[in-house]
């Protein structure tokens, strides 16, 4: 028991120079050697969330604007039906106007682009998000076109792609951009770390790894086709899963201490669960997210600080 007391504490007064050498906030340090010692501590996504919120309701009064959201919904899939309402609802609690607009599942691909093309146009609105999928006689990449790059608050426009990948951020996919704000929550610091991003789709995978790159980590992007991806994986100080497969992450994926993201959104016999197998993966990380109260409350919070920047950006 003494002898791992000592090796504890000598640990530590090590982590501690060789943290003052990276110019490393010595605090953070300390509570990642403690982790390694027991469970990871967890990254509570509510609160992160609710601080985002407060300064998203603080940066309206400041600004004296009532940003208008217009969420578009077409047709009746019970998902898109919860999201869009509760983005609506989200806004006005904010002190945004949320309004949410539904289209009947029949609506023809340029019914939709000449309601995009009316909320383009209207000066009251600040973001418009057109909630994904859509019904199959429409093309999502026509629609996510027509939308004014200025109002694009999901961040999927290829202009605001485009400026994402070259480091010149404007309006970013809301999901990573919420990730990103985890990650910072935990003190951790990103640059130099090697991240590993498992999952390479335009809305999470792709946007996640090009914010990361922006932060200075040494990026891998892992896929479907990526050849002993745990191995990969096992390298990862900072880990994001983004696959849609149910606790796909084991923790034999998991280097110890590492912060470990989990995007995923699964059912399993009516509960949600994440793309890491949790129970296990919290014994070896050092911080992880839970599924749900995770990344999930970031994505609204998000899209509401996304629309007021939107809207401050476009009254200068
Ligand atoms: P997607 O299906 O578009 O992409 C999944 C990615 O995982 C693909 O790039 C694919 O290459 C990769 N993949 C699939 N099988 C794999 C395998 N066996 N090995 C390695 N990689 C594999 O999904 P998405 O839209 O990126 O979403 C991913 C997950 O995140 C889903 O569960 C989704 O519900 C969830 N999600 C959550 C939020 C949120 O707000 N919390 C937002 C968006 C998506």
């Amino acid at each position: 028991m003494t002898a791992l007391v000592i090796t504890a504490l000598v640990h530590l007064s090590f982590s501690m120079r060789g943290d003052r050498a990276r110019g490393w906030p010595v605090k953070t340090k300390v509570t990642l050697v403690s982790a390694a010692a027991m469970a990871a501590q967890l990254i509570d996504g509510k609160a992160v969330a609710k601080v985002l919120e407060a300064e998203v309701a603080a940066e309206i009064a400041r600004l004296g604007i009532r940003p208008g959201l217009v969420a578009v919904r077409v047709g009746n899939d019970p998902a898109s039906e919860i999201y869009v309402r509760n983005k609506a609802k989200k806004a006005r609690e904010l002190g945004l106007e949320g309004t949410e607009l539904v289209f009947p599942e029949t609506m023809t691909e340029s019914a939709l682009l000449a309601e995009v093309a009316r909320l383009n146009a209207d000066d009251a609105v600040d973001g418009i998000l057109v909630q994904l999928p859509l019904p199959k006689q429409i093309d999502p990449k026509k629609v996510i076109d027509a939308i004014d790059p200025a109002k694009d608050v999901d961040g999927f426009h290829p202009a605001n792609v485009g400026l994402l990948h070259l480091g010149r951020p404007a309006l970013v996919p809301c999901t990573p951009s919420g990730v990103m704000r985890l990650i910072d929550s935990t003190g951790v610091a990103i640059e130099g770390k090697r991240a590993v991003v498992i999952g390479r789709s335009d809305i999470v995978g792709k946007p996640v790894a090009a914010l990361l790159l922006a932060r200075n980590a040494t990026v891998t992007i892992c896929h479907s086709r990526t050849r002993d991806l745990a191995a990969v994986a096992r390298e990862a100080e900072i880990l994001v899963a983004a696959i849609g497969r149910a606790r796909f992450v084991t923790a034999e994926m998991i280097r110890p201490c590492a912060v470990v993201i989990d995007v995923g959104i699964n059912r399993i016999d009516g509960k949600l669960c994440g793309d890491v197998d949790f129970q296990a993966a919290k014994e070896t990380a050092g911080w992880i997210t839970p599924v749900p109260g995770g990344v999930g409350p970031m994505t609204i919070a998000v899209l509401m600080s996304n629309t007021v920047r939107a809207a401050a950006r476009r009254r200068t």
